[in-house]
C-alpha cells in the first residue's frame, strides 16, 4: 500500500498549509513568517559584514583568529524564489520513483529546469542511484521524513526529530555527499519543535503555495489548469513523483513547463537563507 493510504490525510493538511501561504508571491508581498526571517537575516548580514570590517580595519590589532560564523538556516516556512521577480520553484514529492523519476528527470533535462525533490529517507536509501542521478543533474535536495506521517505534529517531539534526522542520513548517504537543503513537513504537518530540529540540522523548512494535487490523479489537463489558475497564490509548485503512477503528472509537466516559459516565468530554488 506504501504512501497511497495516506493520501486521505495528507489532502485535509495539504488544504491549511496552502491556506498559510497565500501572502508571499511577488518581490514585495511576503508573510508576517517570511518578513520577520528576512529581518533577521539583514540583520545578522549586517553584523557580520560590520564585523569583518572591524576586523580589517583594526589591522595588526585583530589577535582573535578570524571565525567564520556558520550560516544560520531561518525556521520560518519558506515559499519564496531565491531569484525573485516571477521566478518559479518546481518541487517534487514522495519518490525516489524507479519507474517515475528517471521519466520526470528527462522531462526537466528538456525544458532546462532544476527542482527540489522531497524524499522519503528508505526511498532514497533503496534507490540510491537515482538520488545520484538527481544531484548530478543539479536539483536540489530536501527531507520528506522517514515514513511520510501526516500526522507527525501530533506526535512527541523525539519522534519528529528521529522521523527528520535519520531520513536526511538515509538522503545524504545515497547522496554520496551532496547535502539536504530542505526539510518538507508529510502533508504539511509542520510544528515548531520541527521547523527547528530542521533548521539547526541546515535545512530550510519549505512549504508550497500551489497543490497541483496529482496524487489524486484528476487528469494531466487538470494539473495543467491548476497550476494556470493558482499560480497567482505565489512561486512555489507541488507535484509527486511517487506515491503511485505519476503519468499523468509527467504529462502535465511535459505541458506547463514550456507554459510558464512563454508566459515570462523562469525557475529557481527556494530561498534557504533568506528572506
Ligand atoms: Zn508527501
Amino acid at each position: 500500500m506504501g504512501l497511497q493510504g495516506k493520501y486521505t490525510a495528507h489532502i485535509a493538511v495539504a488544504a491549511s498549509a496552502v491556506a498559510l501561504s497565500l501572502a508571499a508571491w511577488g518581490a514585495t508581498v511576503l508573510t508576517n513568517g517570511e518578513a520577520a526571517a528576512r529581518a533577521d537575516s539583514g540583520a545578522s548580514a549586517g553584523q557580520q559584514s560590520g564585523g569583518a570590517g572591524g576586523s580589517a580595519g583594526a589591522g595588526g590589532q585583530a589577535k582573535e583568529p578570524a571565525q567564520v560564523k556558520p550560516v544560520k538556516v531561518p525556521e520560518s516556512i519558506a515559499h519564496a524564489a531565491e531569484a525573485g521577480g516571477t521566478a518559479v520553484n518546481i518541487t517534487i514529492d514522495d519518490g525516489p520513483d524507479p519507474r517515475w523519476t528517471p521519466r520526470i528527470l528527462d522531462i526537466l533535462k528538456q525544458n532546462d529546469v532544476k527542482a527540489v525533490f522531497c524524499m522519503v529517507g528508505p526511498r532514497a536509501k533503496e534507490f540510491p542511484d537515482l538520488v545520484k542521478r538527481i544531484v548530478a543533474d543539479g536539483h536540489r535536495l530536501c527531507d520528506h521524513t522517514v515514513t511520510h506521517d501526516t500526522t507527525m505534529d501530533k506526535k512527541s517531539v523525539a519522534y519528529q526529530r528521529q522521523q527528520i534526522l535519520d531520513a536526511k542520513r538515509m538522503i545524504e548517504d545515497a547522496a554520496g555527499g551532496a547535502k539536504v537543503e530542505y526539510y518538507r513537513a508529510p502533508g504539511g504537518a509542520f510544528t515548531p519543535q520541527s521547523r527547528r530540529i530542521a533548521a539547526e540540522a541546515g535545512m530550510r523548512p519549505l512549504g508550497w503555495n500551489v497543490d497541483t494535487k496529482d496524487f489524486e490523479r484528476p487528469g494531466s489537463a487538470a494539473i495543467v489548469n491548476t497550476v494556470k489558475h493558482e499560480l497567482s497564490n505565489g512561486p512555489t509548485i507541488l507535484f509527486h513523483d511517487g506515491g503511485g503512477d505519476r503519468a499523468q503528472t509527467a504529462a502535465a509537466l511535459e505541458q506547463v513547463l514550456p507554459w510558464l516559459k512563454e508566459q515570462g516565468h523562469t525557475f529557481s530554488f527556494p530561498v534557504r537563507i533568506s528572506p
